[in-house]
Order: structure tokens, then C-alpha cells, then sequence
């Protein structure tokens, strides 16, 4: 079978999507529709209808109606829902996955199945929170007051999600906010709405009442009223800085408070001290893996002058052993980018990279023939001797290029590290605990992940400084975003 005959068949997975509010879905004035292309192939594979901004109106609407049911509906009964729902994300774990392969290109092998176990993970913790949520008693005189708090929800949140992972991102907003007993208005991108829609279905089948979650199909526009929107509570969105921008204001206009899970630049420091066996591995899968299109990847390689040509070498020869091609195939690494938009962009940034010279090409830095060339796929690459302020450098590329800086001291590598406006995380690999422990003070980011280890953990808070973002996700702090502290005096 060819790539294009694969992939056809595997389409008939998807569901027909829709806007869904208050558990129907939503037949009224229609904004338009849009093309699905499947990644892998260019071909349309989906017509997706389009809502106008009534159907926000009436997501808010539906979502405020059933807020005062779920708020005291017990926190055991929440609990409950979400963890059936974890387990109905891995009963239908390999359909999730193969829909998550053809709306936006992830691997089945390094990405969507990944995604698939993390989503059920991140919803089955915050499942543990929803009766766990309790206020404290104040040290108060005998003759003062009895002051206590309670954790209330804010009411309706509004979460805006972007294409890269959203499984994940659906399962690091909806879990929290609905244990804290928030009703959502959620809208993904529009191009990835079968997952999306795939997850309400599910989160329906484990009980959740109608009107508790409520999803709009649309793009922008759709978002824009959302974040405008004054029946609209909190807003949290995962995105670029750019659109957050517009976020904050339109919330700014209602005092809405906001959450941002932004971009990032992250840079992996590798010392001469690093074990290197393990230290290039991982330098060179993780910048890479998702196709580069993740914002908390290392995709800055910072290497120690002594091991900087075998490091080079080692991270070269590892991506190169890489397969990038059908991603509904077990065993390619790299799939394609996720539309004809971002082939456009990532193409323009490694020929701008080429043309000012900003680093050397090692590896890559064209686009794969045969079948894949009606995919937007482009060649992992690699440019090494990059200028540290250059352009590629400095701002998030979003597609499958690394780019290696050689250092010569701590101090430097630290500087370079800290040179770009994001701050989502940063990466040391040395065998020097007392080096780890400086930089881990000293790198500017949400997140430092130290000797190979990945950049998240469920338990613990994941979010960004400077234009990365603020407020976090994981962990206690996750499940606090979506609460507001109620204060009780009593004489
Ligand atoms: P984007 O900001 O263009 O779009 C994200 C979402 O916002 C989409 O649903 C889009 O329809 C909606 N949107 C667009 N304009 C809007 C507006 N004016 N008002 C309200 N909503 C609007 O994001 P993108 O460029 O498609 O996504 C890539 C970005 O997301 C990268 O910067 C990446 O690093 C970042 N990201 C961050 C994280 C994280 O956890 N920090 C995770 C994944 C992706």
C-alpha cells in the first residue's frame, strides 16, 4: 500500500466533528468550513464546520447553567468521572493515537501513543485532587473571630489550546479546572478538532453531566470572542505569545485573570564532565522528537569547547540513523509538520539561517522526495558554529532543526542560555552536582531538567518566565490555577 492509500483508509477513523454544547451538537450559524489536510499526505480528509460566535454565546450559556450543579456536585462524584474518563483515554488509546497520527502528523512511535498515556496519567492525577481541595484554619486570639478558607471555583473557564500536542494539553487544563468544579468553554485549533472532540465524547461516556464541558469549533475569530466573552471566568490558553497578547487584553476588558503556557527557546548545556553515552542520545532524540514542534524542547545544543567535534558528530549520527516519513509507521521518528503553513515557515527560517550564514549545515536543511514530497515534510537538520544572536538562535523555529553553540566556560554558557526572551526550560548535562545546583539557580526557566531527563512531571508545577508565560500546570499549583480562595470570618 502507498503512503496516500495508508493513510486514506486510517481517515476512516475520523469522527465527523462538530461544535458541542450542552451535550447536542450545535447546529446554528455556521462561519464558514474548513479543509482538513491530512499532514502525511496534502490531501483534504475532512470537512470541518466552522461555528460563529452565537455558538460561543451559547457555549458560555450552557456552561454557566450547569455551573452551580457541578460546584456541589461531592468532589468524590468528580473524582469519580475523571477517573473513568483516564480510563477510557487508555481503552481507546490506539484510536486517540492513529486520530491524534492524521490530524496533525505526530508519530505513532515517538509521539501519539506517548501523548495518549501522558493525557490519561494527567487526567487520572487531577481526579485525585477533586476531593482533596480543602482551605485551612487561621491562627486566630481566643477573643478574635474563627477565620477559615474555602476553594471555590472561578465558574466558567474559557481554555484555547494549540495543535501540537492536544491530547496533552486537553489533559493538563480539563482535568484541574473541572476537579475544582469550573464548568469549560473549550475551543482547539482548528486544525486538530478530532481529538478534541474525541475527549468530550469520552469525558460524556464517564458520566460528566451535560453542559460541564462544551466545545466550539473555529479558528481565531472563535478565540477572540471567548477571551471577550463576559460570561467568562478564567481563561487558559497554551499558544504563542503574539495571540496572548490579544488574550490579555480582550480579558483585561472584563478582569478575567489568564494563564499562559507559551513558546520556548530552550537551550541543553552539555559539559566536558557530561556523560556523553548518555548526554548525546538525549540531546539529539529530544530536540528533534515530535517533529520539533514542541514549545519545552532543547532545540538550543550549548557544548563545552574539549567534546564540541565529538559531540557534533555523535548528535549527527544518531538523527541521521533517524527515520523521518509515514508517521502511522511504528518506527519513523520524524513525521511531517503539521500544515502547508509551517512547511512555509520553517523552510524560510532554514534558508534565511543558510543565507546570513548563521551556522553550518551538517545535517538536513532540504525537503525528503518519493512519496513524502506531498506531505509538508522537511528534513531533520542540524546547523552547527551558530551565532548565539543570530535570528535562528534566538526565536522558536517550531519544526525539526537544532542548532549547536560551542562554549568555554560556565559563565558564558549561562549567558547564551539566558539570551532569548523566553524561559520555558533549559537542560544541563554534567556529572558535577555542584555545577548542577549553581545553574539550576542560575538558568532563567520555568524548568531545568538535569542528566537526561525529560522537562515534566505531574506532580510538579510546568510553566514559563519572560514571554514563556506565567501561572502553572501540574502538580498542586495546576489544580490552584482554577481556584479562587473564599475568606470566612465568624464571631
Ligand atoms: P496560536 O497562538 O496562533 O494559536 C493557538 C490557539 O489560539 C488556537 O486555538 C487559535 O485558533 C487561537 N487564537 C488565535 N488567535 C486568537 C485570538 N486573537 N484570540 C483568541 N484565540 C486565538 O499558536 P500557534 O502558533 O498555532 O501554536 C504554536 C505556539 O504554541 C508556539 O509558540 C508553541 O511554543 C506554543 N506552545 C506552548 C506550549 C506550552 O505548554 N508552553 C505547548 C504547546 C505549544
Amino acid at each position: 500500500m502507498t503512503l496516500m492509500e495508508r493513510h486514506k483508509k486510517a481517515a476512516e477513523i475520523l469522527p465527523a466533528v462538530s461544535s458541542l454544547v450542552g451535550g447536542e451538537r450545535y447546529a446554528g450559524v455556521s462561519s464558514g468550513t474548513f479543509d482538513h489536510i491530512n499532514p502525511a499526505t496534502g490531501q483534504a480528509q475532512a470537512s470541518i464546520p466552522l461555528s460563529g460566535t452565537d455558538c460561543v454565546d451559547a457555549a458560555v450559556a450552557a456552561a454557566r447553567s450547569a455551573a452551580a450543579g457541578w460546584r456541589n456536585t461531592p468532589g468524590s462524584r468528580r473524582r469519580e468521572i475523571l477517573e473513568k474518563l483516564a480510563e477510557l483515554i487508555v481503552r481507546n488509546g490506539e484510536e486517540l493515537a492513529t486520530i491524534s497520527t492524521l490530524e496533525n502528523g505526530a508519530t505513532m512511535g515517538f509521539g501519539a501513543t506517548r501523548f495518549v498515556n501522558m493525557a490519561a496519567e494527567w487526567t487520572r492525577y487531577y481526579a485525585g485532587w477533586a476531593d482533596k481541595l480543602d482551605g485551612l484554619v487561621v491562627d486566630t486570639h481566643r477573643d478574635e473571630p474563627l477565620v477559615y478558607t474555602i476553594p471555590e471555583p472561578f465558574g466558567v473557564v474559557g481554555i484555547i489550546i494549540t495543535w501540537n500536542a492536544p491530547l496533552l494539553s486537553l489533559a493538563m487544563k480539563i482535568p484541574p479546572a473541572l476537579a475544582a468544579g469550573n464548568t469549560v468553554v473549550l475551543k482547539p485549533a482548528e486544525f486538530t478538532p478530532f481529538t478534541s472532540l474525541r475527549f468530550l465524547e469520552l469525558a460524556r461516556e464517564a458520566g460528566l453531566p451535560d453542559g460541564v464541558l462544551n466545545l466550539v469549533i473555529g479558528g481565531p475569530d472563535t478565540g477572540a470572542a471567548i477571551s471577550a466573552h463576559p460570561g467568562i471566568n478564567k481563561i487558559s490558553f497554551t499558544g504563542g505569545p503574539a495571540t496572548a497578547t490579544k488574550i490579555m487584553q480582550s480579558a483585561a476588558s472584563n478582569l478575567v485573570p489568564v494563564l499562559f503556557e507559551l513558546g520556548g527557546k530552550g537551550a541543553n548545556l552539555v559539559f566536558d564532565d557530561a556523560n556523553l553515552a548518555e548526554a548525546i542520545p538525549f540531546s539529539a532524540t529530544f530536540a528533534l522528537v515530535n517533529t520539533g514542534q514542541g514549545c519545552a524542547l532543547p532545540t538550543r545544543l550549548l557544548v563545552q569547547r574539549g567534546i564540541y567535534d565529538t559531540v557534533v558528530e555523535g548528535v549527527t549520527a544518531v538523527v541521521r540513523q533517524y527515520i523521518t516519513g509515514d508517521p502511522l509507521e511504528p518506527t519513523t521518528f520524524a513525521g511531517p509538520l503539521v500544515n502547508q503553513a509551517a512547511l512555509e515557515r520553517v523552510s524560510g527560517i532554514i534558508d534565511k539561517a543558510k543565507a546570513e550564514n548563521a551556522g553550518r549545515v551538517v545535517l538536513g536543511g532540504g525537503r525528503p522526495g518519493g512519496e513524502l514530497a506531498n506531505g509538508f515534510f522537511v528534513e531533520s537538520t542540524i546547523f552547527a558554529d551558530v551565532d548565539p544572536d543570530s535570528s535562528l538562535a534566538q526565536n522558536e523555529v517550531f519544526g525539526p532543526v537544532l542548532s549547536i553553540i560551542p562554549f568555554d566556560t560556565e559563565e558564558q554558557a549561562v549567558e547564551i542560555a539566558n539570551s532569548t526572551a523566553y524561559g520555558l526550560t533549559n537542560y544541563v548535562q554534567t556529572s558535577d552536582m555542584r555545577r548542577a545546583r549553581r545553574l539550576a539557580r542560575d538558568l532563567r526557566s520555568g524548568t531545568i531538567g538535569i542528566n537526561g531527563t525529560g522537562n515534566m512531571h505531574v506532580g510538579a508545577p510546568f510553566g514559563g518566565v519572560g514571554i514563556s508565560g506565567f501561572g502553572r500546570e501540574g502538580g498542586r499549583e495546576g489544580v490552584m490555577e482554577f481556584v479562587s480562595t473564599k475568606t470566612v470570618l465568624i464571631g
